[in-house]
């Protein structure tokens, strides 16, 4: 975990937890806190520093807690059976919900609206919450694991808990009854071995969940120097993708979807190409 006494750790007051979404398939997002201290390099989520006042600041060395975000969850702000997506744009398990408990008490909120709920985590931090989860009828809860590389996964994800102890915990919900799902994400060309990762958890998943490494301009530097580091023979397959020649990605949604028809493994692939 990264030390919390150089993190700069905001609270403020919001109008509202639970905003629209752009996300496919989805009515509602709720992010508790903005910003993440897990600073993953590839992070899609830290364009949240232009509209937030971070702009200067870079991400994962600061967060946001929305203190009286669980307050703000009103009817009028729940439909019944809308869904309601929480941590589109941040760990909502991150280090400091240990502290704050604003995700829980989100959580405590919903219960009597009983929305559809998808929570997206990479934190063991999530079974605290069992409790809350099983009174939830129409919930699920998605780990996301991309890279199983113990020593690379801490160059991409220098804060987030290990692949191991994610998958442990993936393992944990489904034995006590939650449904959830594997988010392959994001799919490191060459590095992300989903095959391996798939029997990994096959036993203790409803679907698995598939996403490509998205190059933008603002994660491109810290990728390429993650490369030149330490997969320099895969700086030009990066490239080729780059530049829009997707056959190596047509090929590995085949791959993908080949694999888990066969295994009869239910499954979703969102590749941006
Ligand atoms: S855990 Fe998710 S939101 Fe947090 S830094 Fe990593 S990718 Fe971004």
């Amino acid at each position: 975990m990264k030390n919390e006494s150089i993190m700069k750790i905001k609270e403020k007051r919001v109008k509202s937890v639970i905003t629209k979404s752009n996300l496919p398939a989805t009515d509602l997002v709720l992010n508790p806190y903005v910003g993440c201290q897990h600073a993953c390099i590839y992070c899609y989520a830290d364009f949240m520093r232009r509209f937030s006042g971070h702009e200067e600041e870079e991400w994962g060395s600061f967060v946001d807690v929305k203190i009286n975000a669980p307050e703000t969850i009103t009817s009028g702000t729940v439909k019944k059976d809308c869904l309601i997506a929480i941590g589109s744009v941040t760990d909502p398990y991150q280090p400091l919900e240990a502290r704050y408990g604003i995700t829980r008490g989100c959580l405590e909120r919903l219960l009597k609206f009983q929305p559809r709920l998808e929570i997206l985590t990479k934190s063991p931090l999530v079974l605290r919450d069992l409790d809350l989860l099983k009174q939830f009828k129409k919930l699920r809860v998605g780990i996301s694991v991309g890279i199983l590389d113990e020593n690379l996964s801490r160059k991409l994800e220098p804060y987030a808990p290990s692949p191991k102890r994610r998958l442990e915990a993936l393992k944990k919900l489904h034995e006590e009854g939650v449904k959830t799902y594997l988010f392959v994400s994001p799919m490191f060309p060459e590095i992300s071995d989903f095959k391996e990762l798939l029997k990994l958890s096959t036993d203790y998943i409803d679907e698995a969940l598939f996403e490509n490494l998205n190059i933008k301009a603002n994660n491109r530097k810290r990728i390429f120097d993650f490369l030149r580091e330490n997969k320099p023979e895969l700086i030009p397959l990066y490239e080729q993708i780059e530049k829009k020649d997707n056959s190596y990605l047509y090929n590995l949604e085949q791959e993908i979807s080949e694999y888990c028809e066969k295994a009869k493994i239910p499954y979703r692939i969102y590749f941006h190409h």
